[in-house]
């Protein structure tokens, strides 16, 4: 039997349309500021897709690019500035910021209504407080994928591998919200092939290229990569071993065209839901 993919496209678009008529019955445009500090190009191609993504929907987009030698105490003052405009709903800073820089202040500076990447510590006691609120976008986007294609969640074993703060752990949260028995693995765990095996639904975020093999998967498994890793031609891809999934999962996410679309679809929801937050508020 070969695997089903699980289009992030597809849902994306989705996402995406179903955002129009929200946007359209607003008082007024959404608004969404991304501050870009200095020059990485991989930061920089990330940026032009939600800008690009925002003017696609008509969402107002305003791009900040201090330069790298930029003081944390400089960047605190723009997110401060944007706080204050009425007219953007969403601020997102790019990560990672330059070494200099304390990237913590800086995220938690941002007024958590604002908060569009859902990176706030605020935000992330209301996620695992199951209280309304932008979620991160990578993990939300997944769960809209796995409620799309109907795979079950309520009962099942999830496996996540990465305890980050913007993918593993809100994702371990979000399983759980619905009711699935959830493993976070990480770097230290003793046997990672035993414990994946045991997943009915297995998330990959690691950020090492093919670390996960076909033994690492139950027969008939929902895998759903979310590694971006750089190939020396420039091409990109996940931790799962392709053919991995494709022989031995039930379904899966492909890379690129899996999970890295819904991230985007979801920054410009989490973008939309403010801007109906502060218009009800206004
Ligand atoms: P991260 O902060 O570097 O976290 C990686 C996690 O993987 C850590 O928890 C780490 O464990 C764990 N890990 C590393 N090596 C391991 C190993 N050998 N065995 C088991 N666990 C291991 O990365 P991240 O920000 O969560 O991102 C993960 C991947 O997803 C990256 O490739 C990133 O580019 C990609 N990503 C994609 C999207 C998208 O839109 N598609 C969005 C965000 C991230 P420890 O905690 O023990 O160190």
């Amino acid at each position: 039997m070969t695997a089903k993919i699980l289009d992030g496209k597809r849902v994306r678009d989705e996402i995406l349309s179903e955002l129009k008529p929200r946007i359209e019955s607003l008082p007024r445009r959404p608004g969404l500021a991304v501050v870009l500090v200095g020059a990485d190009p991989a930061s920089a191609i990330y940026v032009r897709g939600k800008v690009k993504a925002s003017e696609s929907l008509n969402i107002y987009s305003e791009k900040i690019t201090p330069a790298d030698d930029i003081s944390t105490a400089e960047l605190l003052g723009i997110v401060e500035g944007l706080n204050q405009r009425p007219e953007i709903d969403g601020i997102l800073v790019q990560m990672p910021l330059p070494k200099h820089i304390d990237s913590r202040r800086v995220l938690v500076s941002i007024h958590p209504s604002k908060d569009v990447d859902g990176f706030h510590p605020y935000n992330t006691g209301n996620l695992v407080a199951g209280i309304v609120g932008p979620q991160p976008c990578t993990p939300a986007g997944i769960m809209q994928l796995l409620r799309r294609y109907e795979i079950p969640i309520a009962g099942k074993h999830a496996v996540v591998i990465g305890r980050s703060d913007i993918v593993g752990k809100p994702m371990a949260m979000l399983l759980l919200h619905e009711n699935a028995t959830v493993t976070i693995c990480h770097s230290k765990t003793a046997d990672l092939a035993e414990e994946c095996r045991r997943a009915d639904i297995l998330v990959a975020a690691i950020g090492r290229k093919w670390l996960v093999t076909a033994d690492f998967i139950k027969p008939g498994a929902t895998v759903i990569d979310v590694g971006m890793n750089r190939l020396a031609d420039g091409k990109v891809t996940g931790d799962v071993d392709p053919k991995a999934m494709q022989t031995v999962a039930g379904a899966y996410t492909p890379v690129p065209g899996g999970v890295g679309p819904l991230t985007i679809a979801m920054l410009m929801a989490n973008t939309v839901s403010a801007a109906e937050r502060h218009a009800c508020s206004a």
